[in-house]
Parts: structure tokens; sequence; C-alpha cells
């Protein structure tokens, strides 16, 4: 067995050991209060790898601003780039393009492809393209090439 470590007192972040609580799954286990009043159990690990710091407030101040940062990277001239990166098609649509969909012809019926793309809520197309793939490369990408923010 190892050495029991007190941690009684301890500071951890932002927490304070209060007493010894009940052991979960065999491990020692802290009851700890957080400096936003919230009570936490924390095992003895945890603690000292400081792998927990608080009762979670922290992570969550810290993730809003990992999310806050990451979406103002994101807006560039008001388009939300990321969305539009990789040109490769993607296999996940009806038409197995991404930005292209299919229609009927109004007199003949037949079958065409169309390119679309949107952009500030706004969307172009180009259409009259006899397969998916022409859609995509000449359709999509060039939407994209006169729509999108370079
Ligand atoms: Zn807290």
């Amino acid at each position: 067995m190892p050495k029991k470590i007190d941690l009684k007192d301890g500071r951890f972040g932002r927490l304070l050991v209060i007493e010894e609580a009940e052991k979960e799954n065999g491990r020692t286990t802290w009851l700890c209060k957080c400096e936003c009043g919230n009570h936490v159990k924390v095992k003895t690990v945890y603690l000292i790898t400081e792998q927990t710091r608080s009762c979670g407030c922290l992570k969550k101040t810290q993730d809003a601003e990992n999310l806050r940062n990451q979406y103002d990277n994101k807006r560039i001239d008001g388009v939300v780039k990321p969305l539009f990166k990789g040109k490769e098609p993607r296999k996940d649509s009806s038409t197995g393009y991404r930005g292209v969909s299919k229609y009927y012809t109004r007199k003949s019926k037949e079958l065409r492809y169309r390119a679309w793309i949107t952009v500030n809520g706004k969307r172009y197309y180009k259409s009259g393209f006899k397969t998916a793939e022409e859609a995509y490369y000449q359709g999509r990408l060039a939407l994209e090439n006169e729509h999108l923010p370079k």
C-alpha cells in the first residue's frame, strides 16, 4: 500500500480541500470547496496532478473563452470561413457533391445538376450541368471563387 497523502487544507487551483470524503472505487477522495462556492469531491490523483483545479467553473470560463476566440477567427468578412474549407467534394449529399443538387428540366424532364452556394444568407446558383461532377467542378467551385472573400 502506498503511503496515504494528506491533502487536507491544501489548495489546488480554485479548490480548497476541506476533508476526506468517502472512497470511490477504493481511491481516496476529498471534499473540496471551490472559490465559486460549489463543493466537489475529487480523487487524490486528480488534485496532485492538477487535472482538477476547480469544481468545473474554471473549465467553463476557459471553454467559453476558447469558443469565442475560435468564433472570432472564423468570422472573416462576415463569412464563416472554415465551412468552406477543403476543396474536395464530400460524398454525403444526395448527389455525392457538396453544394450540388439534382433537378429536372421543365419541358423535357431531363435530369440536370445545379450548383449552389450560400454566402451571407444569399443563395447563388449555376444550373444546367449534365453531371454532378461538372456541377461541382465547373459550378460550385466557380461560385466559391466568385462569392467567397479571398
Ligand atoms: Zn467553481
